[in-house]
């Protein structure tokens, strides 16, 4: 861990906000990583066609609509943990993912517009791919904001509750310009535990709704997107989440295709920390196949 980030640890640690968040970093990216492989990219540019040429009547609709995570956009230290190496990227590398997305013919989608293609067809782009950003730290307001604004790209930043203001973390005021500028927030609890742990119902009622709550009443807007804090949810959850009014859920393990059968565990991927692996991914115009032997691709 960079020293930077020492002193974040420690107050966060002293004030009893996350004891499981430190050591869990690296289990949430591995979680990730060890999905299935994605559909080769001939696939995922049909289907992609197929949404935007004509809503499927049927009442189960799919669509392939990647959706990226993203934790750590900064510069580089070389006193970074192998965890910290695994999620980060630095400005230039986001940057040029960013551009890429662009020149490759891939458009940039809110999680509400997936929410209305699967609710009633409305149609989406060709090459939808979904930006969301986890955890709230600070880095992503200095490095990544600036950037996504640049490309006019909206990204949906979860956050947990309990972290916001703090140092190292997204402050409210943060919030509220991102919020301006087009950006969406979603819900990443209040403490970022393992949700499928918690045996206390309030506890667990607080996490889903009080997290909410607090957002919307700070924010002023509705928050109806939700994060599983390490992609962890099980059926239970699941209909808590649907209680408290969420719209949709983001869950784990990529698979290349979203269904409106699964709206409250939407698969997601970790984004490569290299151009390389970006660029392989997202070939241009969705021309070409995902190697399936790539880790995450
Ligand atoms: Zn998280």
């Amino acid at each position: 861990m960079s020293p930077r980030y020492l002193p974040v640890f420690a107050s966060l640690l002293a004030a009893a906000f996350l004891g499981t968040y430190l050591s869990s970093l690296h289990a949430e990216a591995l979680m990730r990583t060890q999905a299935p492989a994605v559909e080769d990219v001939a696939r995922y540019a049909e289907v992609s066609t197929t949404s935007r040429a004509a809503a499927p009547s049927a009442a189960s609709r799919t669509a392939l609509i990647p959706i990226l995570v993203y934790h750590i956009v900064r510069p580089s230290y070389p006193s970074d943990s192998a965890a910290v190496r695994s999620l980060a990227l630095t400005p230039k590398v986001f940057d040029a993912e960013m551009l890429h997305l662009r020149e490759a013919g891939y458009h940039v989608v809110r999680f509400r517009d997936l929410e209305a293609y699967f609710a009633s067809g409305t149609p989406l782009p060709a090459l939808p791919v979904i930006i969301s950003f986890d955890d709230g730290w600070s880095d992503q307001y200095a490095y990544a904001f600036p950037i996504l604004k640049k490309y006019g790209y909206p990204a949906t930043f979860f956050v947990f509750t309990n972290a916001i203001g703090h140092r190292g973390f997204l402050s409210w005021t943060d919030l509220h310009a991102m919020l301006a500028a087009g950006m969406d927030i979603g819900d990443h609890t209040r403490s970022h535990p393992f949700l499928t742990s918690i045996t206390d119902a309030a506890q667990l009622w607080s996490e889903i709704d009080g997290s909410k709550l607090l957002l919307e009443q700070e924010l002023g807007v509705p928050v109806n997107e939700f994060a599983y804090p390490f992609g962890q949810y099980d059926p239970a959850i699941v209909a808590l989440v649907r209680k408290a009014g969420y719209k949709s859920a983001r869950g784990d393990f990529y698979s290349g295709s979203q269904s409106s059968d699964r709206l409250f565990g939407l698969s997601a991927m970790n984004a490569p920390t290299t151009t390389a692996r970006f660029t392989e991914l997202f070939p241009r115009n969705g021309i070409g196949a995902c190697r399936r032997a790539a880790p995450a691709c």
